[in-house]
């Protein structure tokens, strides 16, 4: 059963002093609230993974492989052979200690191996004590240590406590990048069949049905039917969309949060609106319904399985190419690595919005335009028909996700939109957004209820910042443009900074939309009065005979 979370009170008093003891004399303790649940046999099982078992971090005993270690020397040297970025990382840290400061896990927790530095460190020493002469001879003097299996609970402690958000490595004068070294970690890890459970069932759904909580295409389809009922009865118009359509122009994919959880699903309503504002010949799919990736938190090569079904899709269906939803994984995948995983995708064009014409040269490659991106253009091309006063109820931030940030470059696009759908728009402070964005602190497959404590923790650096303009501004709504945010913020707001809500950006979107035969707007898409509606002005009756002005 998941931990009582403490108070506010008493998580945020932080202890930031070093431990009595040196980091490679000193244990992680797994305490209710401060770790994830193993992953589950069935899981392993479903996708091919080793030593698929029942076990817990709490057992002394975690059943690894007989000869566990000879797996991890060898995975350690596949990985320095194939990837330059590892080996690179593992020989060039000068310990300058000006990453140290910049993980919200660090800043929420006070632990000293959450410093990136030394999470780097928890492997790069066992590199230099296992495979580097002078470590293995000279041990400790040399930063090296011998692998363990006391090393491999610390590894699956400090790797699941790191959300591969990459705000180190813009502080990093080398550039070292701690995410990538995190998921070698746990690529290594998943050798052993160390993984945890809000990674591994999600995979495992994934690839069995397509999304992550493995609901079947009918049902995909029913949940999208459920909103479009909504959308009648909120604003008035019937949307038809099709699904599997062959021959539709673009493909639309998403991460399924958007379509089974809120407030993601009135971001999906968003995107409903905006598709039939503008007449676009698209379609959804039930066979690519998870935009997600949770292959990336195991390896590439489960990143590259699961990435597959959108290309594979867009060929079978014979698009020109993909618009892709409100995401951050999904986007980090799409953006770095789809492309040579699963490409080159030759059977597509290169993405044109077919309202203003624009090519798509970013996505040149990929094939596949971000929402986001695709809005901002129409906006700018004047293609959208917008009342930003539906929105001045709202007074909006903006949280950027760590990966359409850092890790495709997406800033300017939606403050674009916001400006234009909204008229109460206020940026956080630039030293904790773009690149210097603090990660909602539950990304990489960390969202799960048992990790409650660690997720406050590090989503604190975030939340102190919209406290702030809370505070100053009256901000009471952080936008994003991921479905982990929409996820996971509602309860982080709740607990750091009660009275600001959640939503994404196509819901602020959505309301400003002037639909072609819309009935009044007094609702939200929530089904919440909308306290911007304003009635219709009264016609003035005309004046009769005899009245004023009447000579
Ligand atoms: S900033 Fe870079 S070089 Fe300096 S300690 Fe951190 S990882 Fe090492
Ligand atoms: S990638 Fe993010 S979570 Fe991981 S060590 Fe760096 S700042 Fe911390």
């Amino acid at each position: 059963m998941a931990a009582k979370t403490p108070s506010p009170t008493v998580v945020g008093q932080i202890d930031h002093h070093p431990p009595a003891k040196g980091w490679m004399d000193t244990k992680p303790e797994f305490k209710p609230g401060n770790f994830l649940y193993a992953a589950k046999a069935s899981a392993l099982e479903t996708v091919g993974l080793p030593n698929p078992r029942d076990w817990s971090p709490t057992d002394d005993d975690w059943k690894l492989p007989a000869d566990w270690k000879g797996i991890v020397r060898e995975g350690m040297a596949e990985r320095l052979q194939r990837f330059r970025s590892f080996k690179l990382f593992m020989d060039i840290c000068v310990r300058c200690g000006a990453c140290a400061d910049k993980c919200h896990f660090f800043i929420g927790s006070g632990d000293p191996k959450n410093m990136p530095v030394l999470r780097a460190e928890l492997i790069r020493s066992i590199y230099r004590g296992e495979m580097k002469t002078a470590g293995k001879i000279l041990g400790k003097l040399a930063g090296g240590r011998k692998l363990t299996e006391d090393v491999i609970k610390e590894w699956f402690y400090y790797f699941f406590q790191c959300t591969e958000c990459r705000r180190c490595s813009v502080f990093c004068p080398y550039g070292i990048d701690t995410a990538e070294i995190t998921i070698i970690a746990r690529e290594i890890i998943n050798l052993l069949g160390c993984n945890i459970d809000w990674i591994a069932s999600p995979v495992a759904n994934c690839f069995m049905t397509g999304n992550h909580l493995g609901l079947k295409p009918h049902t995909f389809k029913e949940n999208i039917e459920y909103l479009l009922d909504d959308i009648e009865e909120y604003v008035g118009v019937r949307i038809e969309p099709s699904f599997n359509r062959k021959g539709a122009e673009i493909l639309f994919v998403t991460p399924s949060g958007d379509v089974f959880a809120e407030p993601g699903i009135f971001t999906l309503m968003g995107y409903l609106m905006l598709f039939e504002h503008i007449g676009l010949d698209y379609t959804w799919s039930t066979y690519a319904s998870e935009g997600g990736n949770f292959g990336f938190f195991t390896s590439h090569e489960m990143m590259k399985r699961l990435n597959a079904k959108m290309y594979a899709e867009s060929k079978r269906l014979g698009v020109k190419w993909i618009l892709g939803g409100e995401c951050g994984h999904m986007w980090r995948v799409v953006h770095q690595y789809m492309d040579t995983l699963n490409g080159p995708a030759d059977w597509l064009e290169m993405p044109v919005s077919p309202l203003t014409g624009t090519r798509f040269e970013n996505a040149a490659s990929t094939k596949m335009v971000h929402i986001t991106e695709f809005t901002a253009d129409l906006i700018k091309n004047n293609k959208l028909k917008l009342d930003p006063s539906q929105n001045d109820h709202i007074i909006p931030t903006f949280h950027d996700s760590c990966n359409t940030s850092r890790g495709m470059g997406m800033l300017e696009e939606p403050r674009y939109v916001l400006n234009n759908v909204c008229n109460n728009f206020v940026d956080m402070a630039p030293q904790v957004t773009r690149e210097n964005t603090f990660c909602c602190g539950s990304g990489s497959g960390l969202n799960a209820g048992e990790y409650l404590e660690m997720r406050f923790r590090g989503g604190l650096p975030r939340a102190n910042a919209v406290k702030r303009v809370h505070e100053d501004h009256g901000v009471n709504m952080l936008s994003c443009v991921c479905a982990i945010d929409r996820a996971v913020f509602p309860a982080l707001m709740d607990y750091w900074v009660p009275g600001v809500g959640v939503c994404g950006l196509s819901e602020l979107v959505a309301n400003a939309l002037v639909m072609e035969g819309q009935g009044e707007r007094e609702y939200n898409l929530r089904g919440e009065e909308n306290p911007s509606y304003k009635p219709p002005a009264e016609e003035e009756a005309p004046a009769e005979a005899g009245e004023e002005g009447e000579e």
